[in-house]
């Protein structure tokens, strides 16, 4: 099964046709099964409207809408599960598992998503509902100058869960995924199990610097892999060839010779070298 995607193939995704459908008029949008959630919007209501410049927020998609110059809202996108979204001239007709198609005078955008959980919604605005309120718990950005190491410290300094579930969370930063968690905490050399709040100022930082490095790498990887959209997918793969801890159960942990090891915190696995990683 393929995994989720996560932050660093949403944004691979997004520079891989924000500039391609900016300025473009909707003819159209088609709708496939049903989504995660409804558009909330009646699909016929879209046609003429033109699209703005398209950013992404933690893994959400926003395309602002207008028309005559007026804004009018905008469609918040999410991959789900299994989402892939393209973006092309002629795509061809919809197969059975793209349920949503933004047909514009510069191309097709189209999202391909066989387990449904992904979602188009219609809001507004970013920062009106339903997009502010889906918006709401996420956490900065990973490469925000605002979240500054200090901001980050008195992040985990209010929290007592383990670093790891805390990271997944996306409150204290958004974009740390399972693989992206893994392999930042062991960059960092924290073991997983640390208590948010035993974490040091200066461990605080070399962790920041970790999860920030890690996504790096990703984003750099999905920028010389990706041939189309469908590619982001392969990211995982290109990526976790390189991973250091994860996948990596009963292998030798490279910076050490030791054995990396596979337990469970929150549902999910979590990989480590307990001789490199302290709590
Ligand atoms: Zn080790």
């Amino acid at each position: 099964m393929r995994r989720m995607p996560e932050l660093p193939e949403v944004e691979v995704t997004l520079r891989s046709f924000a500039g391609r459908i900016d300025g473009a008029e909707v003819r159209s949008l088609r709708l496939g099964l049903p989504l995660r959630w409804p558009l909330g919007r009646d699909a016929q209501s879209f046609a003429g409207c033109r699209v703005g410049t398209a950013l992404r927020r933690g893994k959400y998609l926003w395309l602002p809408l207008s028309r005559q110059g007026r804004a009018e809202g905008g469609l918040l996108l999410h991959l789900g599960m299994s989402g892939s979204l393209a973006f092309g001239n002629a795509p061809g007709p919809a197969g059975r598992h793209d349920h949503f198609d933004l047909v514009t005078d510069q191309g097709v955008l189209r999202l391909t998503d066989p387990r449904r959980f992904g979602a188009v919604i219609w809001s507004p605005a970013l920062d009106q509902p339903p997009a502010s309120t889906l918006l709401a718990r996420l956490g900065p950005e990973p490469f925000d100058p605002a979240l500054t190491p200090q901001v980050f410290h008195a992040g985990l300094r209010r929290r007592r869960t383990a670093v790891k579930v805390a990271l997944l969370s996306g409150e204290l930063v958004v974009g740390a995924g399972n693989i992206y968690a893994c392999e930042a905490l062991f960059d960092a050399g924290i073991d997983p199990r640390t208590r948010c709040d035993r974490i040091s100022r200066p461990r605080a930082e070399r962790l920041l610097a970790s999860v920030r490095s890690t996504l790096a790498r990703a984003l750099a990887l999905g920028g010389s892999t990706l041939r189309d959209f469908r590619d982001a997918h392969g990211m995982d793969g290109a990526y976790q060839a390189e991973a250091a801890v994860y996948g990596r159960a009963g292998l030798a942990c490279p910076r050490c010779g030791g054995t990396v090891r596979r337990i469970v915190q929150g549902q999910r696995s979590t990989f480590l070298c307990t001789a490199c990683q302290k709590r």
